[in-house]
């Protein structure tokens, strides 16, 4: 049996060859080492051309590595309105090379309250993702855009964020990224077995018990103040109950993927996989 779970880094392993190096090297070198997803970091800019999209499409495919991408930061539903069409072509780019490139997944930062209420700020925000939605579809860009869960209490993307804009319409859904739910409310809270597992619930109530089995995580450790996330952290130098949230997963009968964001990277995504068996109990073949 697979595990229900695939393991990766958000961008490539640290540990990498420098040769044949970029996207290529990184699927070789992921599934070298046990890891069967990798996440595309793209996150300064959209830079690839078609063809090396063919290639890493290819190697994707040689190697059964599944794919994702982290779209680039500079994205903001929320942004003023002469701001949005640049925020809007990144967005869309990500999603159209990522789509030629093999990536079935990509995950984008939703974007800034401004200082805005947050329910206001959704009316702007979902419309603007409607309309990016259209558009891949009416091109065939089969991609699931993820929305990311973030860890500053000031950035559009709360758990209940995710959710209105996940549910409000096809091909979105959440990139959950625990570190950041952990983070945001900046007092240590939702750090237990039964803060996940409540999450989980509403999460199942609310997208189905399908997309239960098709989550996209990302986690590390993480570092937080009272204003939420400051900075990711190795697995081991973090307070982040890495057995309870597995156990929760578990428990709900959750798979899908689990992109590690922590600067021991590929190192502790083992851990992750590890971990993740030791949980479940699950065997790989
Ligand atoms: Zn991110």
């Amino acid at each position: 049996m697979a595990l229900s779970f695939k393991f990766g880094t958000v961008g490539s392993p640290t540990g990498m060859p420098k040769k044949p190096g970029g996207s290529v090297g990184a699927i070789e070198f992921s599934k070298l080492i046990g890891l069967f997803a990798l996440e595309l970091g793209w996150v300064q800019s959209v830079r690839v051309t078609e063809a090396t999209c063919a290639a890493i499409k290819a190697m994707s495919a040689k190697e059964a590595v599944a794919l994702s991408v982290h779209a680039p930061y500079f994205i903001n539903l929320n942004a003023a309105k002469e701001e949005w069409p640049k925020s809007r072509k990144r967005l869309m780019d990500a999603a159209h090379y990522g789509y030629l490139a093999g990536a079935t997944d990509i995950i984008f930062h939703p974007g800034s309250y401004f200082g805005n209420d947050p329910a206001e700020v959704l009316k702007v925000a979902i419309p603007r993702l409607e309309g990016c939605v259209k558009e891949l579809q009416k091109n065939g860009s089969n991609v699931t855009l993820r929305p990311e869960t973030m860890g500053k209490s000031a950035m559009l993307g709360s758990f209940d964020d995710a959710l209105a804009i996940s549910k409000a319409m096809d091909m979105v859904q959440p990139c959950i990224d625990f570190a950041h739910l952990h983070a945001r409310p900046g007092d240590g809270s939702m750090n237990t077995y039964d803060e996940w597992s409540r999450l989980l619930e509403t999460y199942g109530k609310s997208l189905g018990g399908k997309a239960l089995k098709n989550l996209h995580i990302h986690l590390s450790g993480i570092a937080y103040g009272p204003k939420g996330e400051k900075n990711h952290l190795p697995l081991a130098e973090s307070d982040l109950d890495l057995n309870a949230l597995f156990k929760a997963l578990n428990d709900f009968g959750c798979g899908g993927r689990i992109l590690c964001e922590s600067p021991a990277m590929e190192e502790d995504a083992l851990v992750m996989k590890k971990t993740w068996m030791k949980v479940s109990g699950e065997k790989e073949k």
